[in-house]
């Protein structure tokens, strides 16, 4: 028999709270450490991770990690790809037998591409995309796992394996072969039911937040009849996150599992109504993916009614890896700081629910909670605000194609760049000195516009019809606009892990947003200065500004989007004053918010698009409007595209077949629209023919006078001499490809 237990986290973050796991593997990648070192790191992170929730009493435990999760569990399961099986075993330092297969399939080696990279639902991690195909055999490999597990039972951990389970595995899953990767599901439980039988712990976790999402009857049926096997073993906890956690419950209660764990955070404490009591209900109560402080008497009573109805832990809504690990680390704003919590804090959070829940309140925590959440709904920082919204159209299509056509003289398929050239070392270098303070600003200041003499001059040379500035000053364009803007914070060490050893450090958007003075106008206009030609003004829009925030849960996305719109309305308005022509609002980021079920998508669209009107519609008729996003399954989204309503839209397109051509042609697709002629994500400079031919099949869907010439993305992680090289055969293409427009008029 398992016990219930009462506390825990959902998962915890595995790249360190300074970042040490990244240090070791870009150590081991370069050579500069050894196996052994990077093992012992990866150690050590399992031990200080099971320690950081030692006061609760079951602790995740992932094993050591040394990528991503879910490759994690395709090495259990197995099922690397089978190009990598050429890689031989690794020796015995401490490392797993198959790190170098595992490495291989996450960054690829000379000669054989990695796995594809994903974001994980709708967050900003990255995971690694299973390939499988109708015969692919799982064969299990736990030794590494089962290793790891024991380590931690020796320490006196209690600790609970967690894995991804079948359904999720599967739903992420790509085939190489074009069969149905859930055609595995009753292969998939019978391999796991072996996998736990071998686990020699009281719990074991298995992740399934693909069962928030819109999963088809029978496949609901698959899974309660695989659990329904799994559960025999006792202690098994079937976890959910992003998502309501009903359709979880209703698949899953009555089939003897031990715990199933549903996030209250999403969509809030949801009715259940298929939890008989039958089995633990993991409340994940605090949430784990934003950063701000829980209410915890609010969330008290959600948590008393549930347990009215059956047994109850008190959890985190999904794992600690989306937030960082403490706010003991920062500096920041004490009245903000006071309406945080990060890892650590929400740790101390569960603990303090589970004790008031036993019946043993902390009546000063509690205090300091509520005086916390007060301060915050009371601070004149967050007050609503209501101004009237100005109009969100511009004059129709037609009108600003013959009024742009006449300001602009742009020749027929103008050549153009997505925003950044290349992020030398010396840009890097001069930034770091400008923090440390061994430059001015006027130094730094200096610095970057010999950066814009330099981009200018060579785009000039290119022959480049539309220029831009190239962006030196920003090293992430997010974090760019928030330091600029009131409302948002900075952290110092908040890092959250994005992909393997990378980390961003996404900004707090805790308050009203406004625009204390012009942000990119000077950039502009000292690029401008140099040149006759066109430059773009170059901005961030509200969507993607929030994909990659914290951002406040006190309103409506919708409303603090259109907060974000409006300071980009006048910085559009101070451009265009400045001179500017043609301004690109980048939207990167609007497919990848998009909710995980159907019948949340149509008002996300609506919202996200309608900011992005807000933010653009003051733009006179005779200003061309640009947009750029980085994916080429445009598919889902099309309409929205067509909706936002920008003169021309630049896309991801050359690495995907341009496949985004049908669903433009089909769509009847009228605006301005570049689809990208040069795969920016590989370091091959494609050949004349390539490009030629890519354009020859965009003027098969499109008509000449909507066609840009451009790159896929922008040219910030590139090097100079492929980018010059890129460049030249995009700029001679798209003459060649006028040569013979012209000659066939
Ligand atoms: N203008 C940005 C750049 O060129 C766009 C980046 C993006 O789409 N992610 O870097
Ligand atoms: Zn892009």
């Amino acid at each position: 028999m398992t016990s219930n237990f009462s506390s825990t986290v959902a998962g915890l973050p595995r790249i360190g709270a300074k970042r040490e796991l990244k240090f070791a593997l870009e150590g081991y990648w370069d050579g500069s450490i050894e196996g052994r070192a990077l093992a012992q790191t990866a150690r050590q992170l399992v031990n200080t991770a099971s320690d950081s929730v030692s006061g609760l009493d079951s602790v995740p435990f992932a094993g050591r990690s040394y990528y991503d999760a879910m490759l994690d569990t395709a090495a259990v399961l197995g099922v690397l790809p089978a190009r990598f099986d050429e890689i031989a075993d690794h020796e015995n330092d401490g490392l797993p037998l198959w790190i170098d297969r595992y490495f291989a399939a996450a960054r690829g080696t000379e000669k054989l591409p990695a796995q594809a990279m994903t974001k994980w639902f709708d967050t900003n991690y990255h995971y690694l995309v299973p390939e499988l195909s109708a015969d692919t055999r799982f064969v299990l490999n736990a030794s590494s796992l089962l290793q790891d597990l024991h380590c931690q039972q020796v320490r006196g951990i209690n600790a609970r394996p967690v894995l991804v389970g079948p359904l999720t595995f599967l739903s992420l899953a790509r085939t190489v072969d074009g069969s149905d990767p859930l055609d595995h599901l009753p292969t998939l439980f019978a391999v796991y039911e072996r996998l736990l039988k071998s686990i020699d712990a009281e719990w074991v976790q298995l992740d399934e937040p693909a069962l928030v999402a819109d999963v088809a009857p029978e496949v609901l049926a698959q899974v309660r009849a695989g659990y329904g096997t799994l559960a025999a073993r006792g202690g098994v906890f079937v976890n959910t996150y992003f998502g309501s956690g009903d359709q979880a419950v209703h698949t899953l209660a009555g089939i003897g599992l031990g715990a199933i764990g549903v996030d209250l955070v999403t969509h809030g404490v949801t009715e259940l109504a298929a939890w008989k009591g039958e089995e633990l209900l993991v409340a994940g109560i605090v949430d784990g993916r934003n950063i701000w402080r829980t209410d915890l008497c609010a969330a008290l009573a959600s948590l008393k009614r549930l347990a009215a109805r059956g047994p109850i832990a008190v959890s985190t809504s999904c794992s600690l890896l989306h937030v960082p690990y403490s706010l003991d680390a920062e500096n920041i704003d004490p009245e903000v700081r006071e309406w945080l919590a990060f890892g650590s804090e929400k740790i101390t959070e569960v603990k303090l629910l589970a004790d008031a829940l036993a019946g043993d309140i902390d009546a000063a925590a509690f205090d300091a909670a509520s005086i916390a959440i007060a301060s915050r709904r009371t601070s004149p920082r967050t007050k609503p605000t209501t101004q009237e919204l100005p109009g969100r159209s511009r004059g129709s299509f037609d009108t600003r194609v013959a009024l742009q056509e006449k300001a602009l003289e742009l020749p027929a398929l103008p050549t153009t760049t997505i925003g950044s050239f290349p992020q030398t070392p010396s840009i890097r270098a001069a930034r770091a000195q400008l923090r440390k303070g061994s430059i001015t600003l006027e130094q730094y200041e200096a610095a970057m516009r010999e950066e814009i003499d330099l981009v200018i001059t060579k785009q000039e040379e290119l022959g480049l019809d539309v220029l831009v500035h190239g962006e030196p000053e920003r090293n992430d364009m997010v974090q760019y606009f928030s330091e600029l803007l009131d409302g948002f914070l900075s952290t110092a060490n908040g890092w959250v892990q994005s992909y393997g050893s990378r980390c961003v450090r996404p900004p707090v958007l805790f308050g009203n947003v406004s625009r204390p003075a012009p942000m990119t106008v000077k950039w502009f206009q000292y690029a401008q200065s140099l040149t006759q030609k066109h430059v773009k003004g170059m901005l961030t829009g509200p969507v993607t500004i929030l994909a990659w925030s914290f951002v406040r849960d006190d309103q409506p996305l919708a409303t603090t989007a259109d907060q974000v719109a409006l300071a980009l309305r006048d910085e559009i308005s101070d451009l265009i004053d400045a001179g500017a022509q043609i301004i690109q609002v980048d939207e990167p980021a609007i497919r990848e918010l998009l909710p995980l079920r159907d019948v949340d998508k149509h008002a996300y669209l609506q919202w996200s698009v309608d900011a992005f009107r807000l933010a653009t519609a003051g733009a006179p008729d005779d200003v061309q409007i640009h947009t750029h996003m980085c994916y080429s399954e445009f598919n889902e989204v099309i309409s929205s595209v067509i909706a936002l309503d920008a003169d021309v839209t630049t896309i991801e397109a050359a690495r995907s077949d341009m496949n985004v051509l049908s669903a433009l042609k089909s769509s009847g697709f009228e605006l301005g629209v570049g689809p990208g002629v040069w795969d920016i994500h590989s370091p091959r400079v494609p050949s004349a023919q390539e490009v030629s031919g890519l354009l020859d099949a965009a003027l098969r869907s499109v008509s000449p006078r909507q066609l840009w010439v451009n790159p896929d993305c922008g040219l910030k992680t590139r090097g100079w001499p492929e980018v010059e090289a890129a460049l030249k055969v995009l700029v001679s293409a798209a003459h060649q490809a006028r040569a013979h427009l012209a000659a066939s008029i």
